[in-house]
């Protein structure tokens, strides 16, 4: 059901009430952080967008300071589900490795107040080539700008934090901040553990 005329009618800088621009189902939508130890370890980045996970690897992995551009390339979508899975993929199989949930949270995307959810409206400017979103994560807040730099088969974008509040060039959370925020564990000990249950099956 659309909630196009609902918005038509009402300003929601002026107005605290409902936009009605969330996830299809009413709620925020959620990002992820996945590290992955695979043949090259990188962070797996995701936005909940059209029902599916938005998807880009950072090898390099977020940083705080707006100084730092960061590569990204744009991968495959991602089942929504696949938000919550840390553990590990066995060799021979694609991704090989342990995956790790390094931060998680919902997002705000504040552009582009006038048409459909917050949702359609990134995977549009996905689609653009440029968007800011605003992450409300646990290592991870404020706002990040992604920019395409370059197309074809795996379009190659740029993560850079935008200069807000949040901005903190003195912290590095992907080298202090290595565990996961899902279980506390470290990638060795998600590797260990995850062998270990494998083992008692
Ligand atoms: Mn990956």
């Amino acid at each position: 059901m659309s909630t196009d005329t609902y918005r038509k009618k009402r300003d929601f800088s002026r107005s605290p009430e409902p936009s009605g621009r969330r996830g299809g189902n009413g709620r925020q939508p959620r990002f992820v952080i996945q590290r992955h130890d695979a043949s090259n370890e990188h962070y797996d980045f995701r936005l909940e967008a059209d029902g599916v996970l938005k998807s880009w690897a950072v090898p390099r992995g977020p940083s705080t300071d707006p100084r730092e551009k960061r590569l990204a390339v744009e991968v495959e979508d991602h089942p929504l589900d696949y938000a919550d899975f840390e553990g590990v993929i066995p060799e021979g199989e694609y991704g090989a490795g342990t995956v790790m949930v390094w931060d998680r949270g919902t997002y705000d995307y504040p552009a582009g107040k006038d048409e459909g959810t917050q949702e359609s409206n990134v995977a549009a400017a996905i689609k653009s080539g440029h968007l800011v979103v605003n992450l409300r994560g646990e290592k991870l807040r404020g706002g990040y700008a992604l920019q395409r730099m370059r197309g074809g088969k795996k379009p190659q974008w740029l993560l850079v934090k935008i200069n807000d509040d949040q901005a903190d060039a003195r912290r590095n959370p992907v080298s202090t901040q290595g565990k996961s925020v899902l279980s506390g564990r470290t990638l060795k000990q998600i590797a260990r553990e995850e062998k270990d249950t494998a083992e008692s099956r």
